[in-house]
């Protein structure tokens, strides 16, 4: 991290963002303070006993807002975790919801581990013994709190944590719902692990389709051929860069790592450089690609396209004066400060804020939330039946017809309406619907200089509605 004395810090750069935002509404005094701050926020130490001894881990649970609930939101698995950073992330997690319709409230959890330090049975049991706190105060319920992987957590995580609700609520014929992002077998839902990186490859996808917008980033054209840098390789920064590149053309020219950058001019091969992270352990020694060990400055070279996928506050005021690229897509939680984006935004830099661009994970997690509460996966009742009417349309139409049907036109008529299917449309849908909001927003009131601001109003504006038509207080 390269923060400059006198960048805002995370959360404050939330807040920051927040008031800019809502300083352009009318909402009735005291409503713009219930709703910026964060209603509630449980931090607990507890002890598990590894090796010879017993080691105290330290963690928190925010609730930031519950006008909807449940509040939803990961937990993160990291060393530097603060309780400020888990106020800022469940504030993010309330807005993130309203800008893509998600009916929850904002939480986020985080305990001060660093994972690789421990075996796979310690982190069992230091996981469960974390949600067992949890959920004892109702921080993890499938009705009011429910937590999905982050930095540092994953699949098996959410399947110990509701192993531990399920031990603790075995009445609760709804128990799977108490956390998402689990595995498949175990409740999960399929395409819930690259949620967050299809996400941000829709969201770009939607940038794209509007000529105007990607004007005033001073580019034209689609994602074809563009020039992409990504910092983070982790789920998000890999699924986004995998996607971009196999789908839609794009030229992956650089991957930002902590342990260096890799660069090379023509496209990198995300599969490739995945392959090798997993047999290596690094970036470094990577064939086809030119390595730099200081990977910071790498942010700063010219590209089109500039997708920070890893750590908050990592475009500060230090080298935001220096990127060069002319869309930033916030891929990670407030990758950001305060400062930086206004120097960006002076620069005539396009920023898809996170707010909207990393909302794929909760957008599943939503799904899957429904898949458990349903006790039914989807597809299951109307996939044979639409199948065998797509298959007598199409001999209909051919028969009456005669012509040949072209080839891609048959394939996307006969793909099925499987759960990956219809998880992906609804997804795309989502990240659709929600950029069109928001630059309309952008579009339309002069006072709204960029597509971050228009995130927060309109995500602001849902929950205003939300406590000033419902709410009793
Ligand atoms: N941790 C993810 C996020 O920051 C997913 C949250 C969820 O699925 O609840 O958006």
């Amino acid at each position: 991290m390269s923060k400059k004395k006198g960048d805002s810090k995370f959360l404050d750069s939330v807040n920051q963002m927040y008031d800019r935002a809502v300083a352009l509404l009318d909402l009735p005094p005291g409503l713009p303070e219930q709703i910026r701050s964060c209603n509630s926020i449980y931090e607990v130490r507890f002890p598990v006993k590894i090796g010879d001894g017993y080691k105290v881990f330290r963690g928190w649970r925010a609730c930031h807002s519950e006008h909807k609930l449940p509040v939803k939101g990961g937990i993160r698995f990291a060393l530097e975790v603060n309780q400020e950073e888990v106020e800022a992330l469940a504030a993010l997690m309330s807005y993130k919801c309203a800008v893509v319709d998600v009916p929850f409230g904002g939480s986020k959890g985080g305990l001060c581990i660093d994972p690789k330090e421990y075996t796979r049975d310690e982190l069992q049991r230091i996981t469960s013994r974390f949600a067992r706190e949890l959920a004892n105060r109702d921080y993890v319920s499938p009705s009011l709190n429910v937590p999905a992987p982050d930095m540092g957590t994953g699949a098996r995580e959410m399947a110990w944590i509701a192993d531990t609700y399920r031990t603790l609520h075995p009445d609760d014929i709804d128990a799977a719902a108490c956390v998402t992002g689990k595995p498949v077998p175990m409740g999960g839902i399929q395409g819930r692990v690259e949620a967050t990186g299809r996400g941000v490859q829709y969201g770009l996808q939607e940038f794209f389709r509007h000529e105007e917008d990607v004007a005033d980033a001073g580019l034209s054209g689609s994602l074809e051929g563009k020039r992409i840098v990504v910092q983070g390789f982790g789920n998000v920064g890999y699924h986004a860069a995998k996607f971009l590149e196999e789908e839609d053309g794009a030229k992956i020219v650089a991957i930002v790592e902590r342990d260096g950058a890799l660069q090379n001019d023509a496209g990198l091969s995300v599969e490739r450089v995945s392959e090798y992270m997993r047999e290596t352990g690094s970036v470094k020694g990577f064939p086809d690609a030119t390595y730099v060990a200081d990977g910071r400055p790498v942010l700063e070279v010219d590209c089109d396209v500039l997708v920070p996928a890893a750590l908050e506050s990592q475009i500060t005021s230090e080298n935001a004066g220096r990127i060069q690229a002319r869309v930033v897509a916030e891929a990670a939680n407030g990758p950001v400060t305060f400062e930086a984006d206004q120097i960006l935004r002076a620069a005539g830099k396009i920023i898809i804020p996170d707010l909207y661009l990393n909302a794929g994970g909760v957008t599943v997690s939503y799904f899957e939330w429904i898949k458990n509460l349903s006790h039914m996966r989807f597809g299951r009742m109307e996939r044979r039946m639409q199948e065998t009417r797509t298959q007598q349309a199409l001999a209909l139409l051919k028969s009456v017809t005669k012509a040949q049907i072209p080839e891609p036109l048959e394939r996307s008529m006969q793909r099925e309406m499987d759960e990956l299917n219809l998880v992906r449309s609804g997804l795309e849908d989502t990240m659709r619907e929600a950029y069109q909001h928001i630059r309309l927003v952008w579009r339309e009131r002069d006072d709204v200089p960029d597509l971050r601001t228009a995130a927060y109003l309109s995500a602001i504006e849902k929950i205003a509605h939300y406590y000033t038509e419902y709410a009793v207080g």
